[in-house]
């Protein structure tokens, strides 16, 4: 069954057609790669599903359901869970701690399981400011699977990590959709993590959908090598 349902999806900004006719489906439990250059529309794109944003046209439905106008809050309660690159991490606070802010009343998943899935269980009783930058993510991460989403958003997880820490973020990206249970949806840049999470890759350009596709696929086209991987692939 689709978890996530975009029909005909437009927002604009003036005449800037930042998001220009999207279709997008996603069954539950799928793990999906969204990437494109720069302006092409990625971020507005998770704005509208969150709600943070309101579509100039067009449908968004989770679990069969339109959410497009619904508040923030509101989309937010039917299970849409957002990972932001600023940090909403308290510092002063155990990794646990933060976890147990994150959790809401009808938490489905106790503090240790969701540590062990993001391998923290040793630092459970640091202060999350002595956390490295990688780990510091999966806190994150971890916050947003605290309050138990359908759909889990992820807007370049990865920026700044090393690449061990890269590749242990797609180990834990792939164990929270291998559950069955989260649908994932990811926009990211590099490459070398695009492999490894080894997904249906969404490619978009200047607002619409050019090709969908395994990350082999999608890097052979030669109109995506154009756009988008340039001389590096
Ligand atoms: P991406 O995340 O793929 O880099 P964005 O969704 O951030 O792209 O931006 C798509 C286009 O929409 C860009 O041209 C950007 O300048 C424009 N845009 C995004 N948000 C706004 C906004 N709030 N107001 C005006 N223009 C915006
Ligand atoms: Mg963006």
């Amino acid at each position: 069954m689709a978890l996530l349902e975009l029909d005909s999806l437009h927002r604009h900004f003036g005449g800037v057609h930042a998001v220009d006719g999207i279709d997008l489906c996603l069954e539950r439990g799928e793990l999906r790669a969204l990437i494109g250059p720069n302006g092409c529309g990625k971020s507005t794109l998770f704005n509208l599903i969150t709600g943070a944003l309101r579509p100039t046209s067009g449908r968004i439905r989770i679990n069969e359901r339109d959410i497009a106008g619904l508040p923030a809050h509101r989309i937010a309660r039917l299970g849409v869970g957002r990972k932001f690159q600023v940090t909403s991490v308290f510092d002063e606070l155990s990794v646990a701690d933060n976890l147990r802010v994150a959790q809401g009343p009808r938490a489905a998943l106790p503090i240790d399981a969701l540590l062990t899935r993001l391998h923290l269980s040793e630092r459970r009783d640091v202060p999350a400011g002595v956390l490295s930058h990688g780990e510091r993510q999966w806190v994150e991460i971890g916050m947003v699977l605290a309050a138990d989403p359908k759909l889990l958003l992820l807007d370049e997880p990865t920026a700044g990590m090393t690449s061990p820490e890269t590749a242990a973020t797609v180990d834990l990206i792939r164990d929270i959709a291998a559950t069955g249970d989260v649908t994932v949806l990811v926009i990211e840049h590099d490459i070398g993590f695009l492999e490894r999470l080894d997904c249906a890759v969404t490619v978009m350009a200047k607002g619409k959908i050019l090709r969908t596709g395994s990350f082999v696929d999608v890097r052979a086209d030669a109109e995506v090598r154009a756009l988008y991987f340039g001389n590096a692939a």
